[in-house]
């Protein structure tokens, strides 16, 4: 099987290791890729968002899958125009993207769908956002309705900020708080047979104990020693199954990778927000412990044969991802540094380039790259992974040192 891999971020390096890792994976390219992923694929450049740039690229390198990592491809077509030229694609169509794409429509289709999640309020001038804030109370949740990489979020206490975060969107979702650690779900799903990933939590917050402004994400472990035994049959009957329903009742049947990032609420687990593929860091830290061949998962969920496919396998122990990011992140992270240390198996590559002159590593993104590592229990992981990003230089670099630490000490309570 020959496999295109759309994206070039830390999630598309951990997809490019799994993918390569697959034996019924006979090519893998990777557009445009990163210089962590050219160890295991061949890169092309591409604009990502290009439908038909894309489409033609699989053509061209006649590939048999088509993988699509970052939600902005999405979100503007790009599996659609794949699918069209007939080619197995996994990624949503622009329409089923909508569930990342607009915050709105998410609501719209949990609310139809008996899912349980935030009550919330579509707004577009402040007077309703006023309104909406003051029915549901501090602490103020206001979300950009569109795609913001995470970062169109503010939970405050202060109303004043959450008026101005409103006004700078346009658009928004305002919510209800939702109280309780979270988790990321991955489901596979093919539209109608649906296969969950490994729980996973990551840290959003730029700073130590969830403390500064939202990130992309900041690390990430699983498993989670703290879920309830029951929590993924009970959101994949509560929140999967009907989502896919209704996604299929609406005649946009919804087939790829949907992120359900949940709270752990004393009335159970409610959605926070769909996302329309892997999240980034989780993917590093799910993948690293799925022993099931990638290639054949994804190929099957692209093909509609998910049914078949046999039950998942896993790898025993833990697994931790500690994300470097650049100085300045989130607000203005600088670019353009040089990065020693970085060539070591377990580090993955989310923010660099190649200087084109010597070839040496430069950063270039917000997030530059993450530590990740397996390991027995979730101690033995962190402290691996820590011990990977502890061998990188890069100047002002900022990491959290505390991933992981709550679950490992035992202090994550649902509250009742
Ligand atoms: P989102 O982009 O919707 O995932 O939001 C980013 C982050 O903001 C989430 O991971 C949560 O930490 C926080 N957040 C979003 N919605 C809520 C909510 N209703 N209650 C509490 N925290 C929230």
């Amino acid at each position: 099987m020959r496999v295109l891999l759309v994206g070039g971020g830390g999630r598309e390096h951990a997809l490019a290791l799994g993918l390569a890792g697959d034996p019924a994976v006979s090519a893998l390219i990777a557009a445009p890729g990163n210089p962590g992923i050219a160890s295991v694929a061949e890169l092309r450049p591409v604009n990502a968002s290009d439908p038909s740039a894309v489409a033609a690229l699989a053509v061209e390198t006649a590939a048999d899958l088509v993988v699509i990592g970052p939600e902005a491809p999405l979100v503007a077509g790009v599996a659609d125009a794949v699918r069209a030229k007939g080619i197995a694609v996994f990624g949503p169509s622009a329409e089923a993207a909508q569930l990342e794409g607009s915050k709105a429509f998410a609501k719209d289709v949990m609310t139809a769908a008996g899912v349980p999640t935030a009550r919330a309020y579509v707004c577009t001038d402040e007077e309703s956002t006023a309104r909406a804030l003051d029915e549901l109370g501090a602490p103020y949740v206001v979300k950009d309705d569109g795609l913001a990489a995470g970062k169109g979020v503010v939970v405050t206490d202060d109303r004043s900020a959450a008026l101005a975060h409103a006004a700078e969107c346009g658009r928004v979702v305002v919510e209800e708080f939702l109280d309780g650690p979270e988790v990321s779900l991955f489901v596979v799903t093919d539209g109608e047979a649906a296969l969950p990933l490994l729980p996973a939590q990551d840290f959003k917050r730029i700073g130590n104990g969830d403390t500064g402004p939202n990130t992309g994400g900041m690390g990430a472990y699983a498993p989670l020693p703290w879920a309830p035994s029951d929590l993924v049959d009970g959101v994949m009957r509560d929140v999967v199954h009907p989502t896919l329903a209704e996604m299929r009742r609406r005649g946009n049947p919804f087939a790829g990778l949907l992120y359900v990032g949940l709270a752990m609420t004393a009335t159970g687990p409610r959605v926070i927000e769909f996302n329309a593929r892997f999240g980034d860091p989780e993917t590093q830290v799910v993948l690293a412990l799925l022993e099931t061949p990638l290639g054949g998962l994804l190929h099957a969920a692209a093909t509609g044969t998910l049914a078949e496919h046999p039950p998942l396998l896993w790898r025993d122990g833990s697994a931790v991802t500690v994300v470097l990011a650049a100085q300045g992140y989130p607000a203005a992270p600088r670019t353009g540094d040089v990065i020693t240390g970085a060539d070591r198996p377990g580090i993955i590559h989310a923010g660099t380039a190649r200087r084109a002159s010597d070839g040496a590593l430069l950063s270039a993104g917000g997030r530059v790259l993450c530590g990740t590592a397996t390991g027995p229990d979730l101690a033995t992981a962190r402290d691996a992974a820590y011990a990977l990003v502890g061998g990188v230089e890069l100047a002002g670099s900022q990491h959290r040192t505390d991933i992981a630490a709550a679950a490992i000490d035992g202090r994550i309570t649902i509250p009742a």
